[in-house]
């Protein structure tokens, strides 16, 4: 059965290179009222990446078992790893009717998207392959044969663009933010939000 969020539900997905974090941080950095889920992973922390920050990471077996006791509101299989949303997290700030943003892989939008009808999918878009394939080499974190495995899948994660409510193509980093923050401008103005925004003002003017 699909739930209703009280809040805004974002979900955010790309392809690796096309820039999706820096975007979402961009965002969250300026607007006080989103929070960005952390998610569970088994892969290594890269970097300067913090335990609890960036992700919660955990291993294998761990993660297993927390796929077992139903602790996850999506998961999947991304690169070799895996990752899941926590449940217990989102129900708490569903609670609160918080705005929440999902930086996840298409494959756990799919599954928000089933059980959340009102939740908001945006797809960010590489100007094209050839970008992609600049960007992924100039990050210069992955060896030659992982880039090129991740552009293979990039063609695999393009292909999912169509599922998405909407398309933000990163050509320029300050036009796609532009446009990000009108999604969320535009999600804000709907009549469920509004309601919930201004209660004092649908109450005096009768509106139901
Ligand atoms: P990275 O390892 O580069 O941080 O992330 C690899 C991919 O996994 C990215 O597309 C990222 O959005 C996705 N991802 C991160 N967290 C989650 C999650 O909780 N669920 C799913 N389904 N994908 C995730």
């Amino acid at each position: 059965m699909s739930t209703h969020f009280p809040g805004n539900l974002f979900v955010v997905a790309a392809p690796s290179g096309a820039g999706k974090s820096s975007l979402v941080n961009a965002l969250l950095a300026e607007d006080s009222r989103i929070q960005l889920s952390v998610s569970c992973t088994t892969r290594a922390p890269r970097g300067a990446e913090v335990d609890g920050v960036h992700y919660v990471f955990i291993d294998a077996p761990e993660f297993q078992r927390r796929i077992d006791a139903g602790e996850f509101l999506e998961w999947a299989e991304v690169h070799g790893n895996r990752y899941g949303t926590s449940k217990r997290w989102l129900e708490s700030r569903m609670a609160d009717g918080m705005d929440v943003l999902l930086e996840i892989d298409w494959q756990g939008a799919a599954q928000v998207r089933a059980q959340f009808d009102n939740a908001v999918s945006i797809f960010i878009l590489p100007p094209s392959f050839e970008e992609l394939r600049q960007r992924l080499t100039r990050r210069a974190e992955d060896a030659p044969e992982v880039i090129e495995q991740r552009l293979r899948e990039a063609r695999v994660e393009l292909a999912q663009a169509k599922n998405f409510d909407f398309i933000i193509v990163n050509q320029d980093f300050t036009h796609a933010l532009r446009d990000l923050r009108q999604v969320v401008a535009a999600q804000r103005l709907r009549y469920a939000a509004q309601r919930l925004s201004h209660p004092e003002v649908f109450r005096a003017l009768g509106i139901l």
